[in-house]
């Protein structure tokens, strides 16, 4: 947890002097909570990548709590504002020590460049961490470069990966893989899908083939769906992740990249307009780099050090 924040907070720093901490400062500089204030703040959300419809229902739930818990020093807006994000991200639960069941299938989705790969290597670092032995899968039979990298990523950890040559049938990948991580007693088996085919709908179909395929070997599997999203391309990483969850039926998120970017703001309108749970979050390239996500720590972490405070 301690990791999590310091990580966290030297990877918000521009989300939150861009955003955040201007939300703070005008809050400190007026003396009563007015329709001037309260649009002020929107407009900072919005710019600030938190979404437009998010914001909205953000606004509308705490002007209902200022006249309920009858508000009138604008700092308790910043107790409101934090207690109102958190709610927007549904209840989680992340499988590391305890699994369910053995193996536990992970299958990975999401677009090309997103960091779906490099997610799949920090994933199967906090597994080894814990004990857990992990077996791959290259079911990205689309790109001969997809089956290297995971490859080499691979060779790093010291995990085995199942793969055929390239331009193969990814279903009998995702198949082999499930088989092999059965027989050889693994506690996990992570699957790497394409990110791209010739059209979103074969992409579409092929990742609906794998679920089933998995199914057939293990009739629990997948235990956990993760759509890796890219952090930096904010409020847009909502399009892409409409189809997977349609096609799939996502069950987490893994928002890569939230290192360095002032779009760290676009994390509280996915939870809200997705419903589904973050459960890691990117922050740098290393194999250490990924995080389980705590919306609490999230919040406090960007209105931390605000410029005024209701205990003052
Ligand atoms: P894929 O095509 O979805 O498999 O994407 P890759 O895993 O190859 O990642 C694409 C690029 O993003 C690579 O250069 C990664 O090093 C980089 N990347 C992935 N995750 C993160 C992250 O959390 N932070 C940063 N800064 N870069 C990342």
């Amino acid at each position: 947890m301690a990791a999590f924040f310091h990580k966290l907070r030297q990877g918000l720093a521009r989300t939150k002097s861009q955003v955040f901490d201007r939300l703070s400062q005008i809050i400190a500089t007026r003396t009563r909570i007015d329709d001037e204030l309260l649009e002020e703040i929107e407009e900072i959300l919005i710019t600030g990548d938190v979404g437009f419809d998010t914001t909205l229902t953000l606004l509308e739930r705490v002007q209902q709590r200022v006249r309920k818990e009858r508000c009138e020093d604008p700092r308790q807006l910043l107790r409101l504002l934090k207690a109102e994000i958190v709610r927007f991200f549904p209840p989680m639960k992340v499988w590391e020590e305890q699994l369910p069941e053995k193996p536990f299938v992970i299958l990975v989705v999401g677009v090309n460049g997103t960091g779906k790969t490099t997610s799949i290597a920090k994933l199967t670092y906090r597994y080894q961490q814990r004990g857990k032995k992990v077996l791959l899968g290259a079911a990205d039979t689309f790109r001969a470069a997809a089956i290297e990298q995971l490859g080499v990523w691979a060779e790093r950890l010291g995990a085995d990966v199942i793969k055929h040559h390239s331009g193969s049938d990814p279903g009998a990948v995702a198949y082999d893989t499930v088989q092999a991580a059965v027989a050889r007693g693994m506690d996990v088996a992570i699957l790497d899908t394409a990110g791209r085919l010739h059209t979103k709908v074969n992409l579409m179909e092929e990742l609906k083939k794998i679920k089933r395929v998995i199914q057939k070997v293990l009739p629990q599997a997948p235990h956990e769906v993760l759509l890796v999203l890219d952090g930096t391309v904010g409020q847009n990483a909502l399009n892409q992740a409409r189809n997977f969850v349609e096609a799939v039926g996502v069950t987490g998120i893994v928002l890569t990249k939230l290192d360095g970017t002032a779009k760290g703001g676009s994390v509280i309108g996915i939870a809200h307009q997705l419903g589904i749970p973050i459960k890691y979050v990117g922050l740098g390239e290393q194999m250490e780099d990924l995080e389980v996500f705590h919306p609490q720590t999230f919040v406090e972490g960007l209105f931390e050090d605000q410029t005024v405070s209701e205990n003052r």
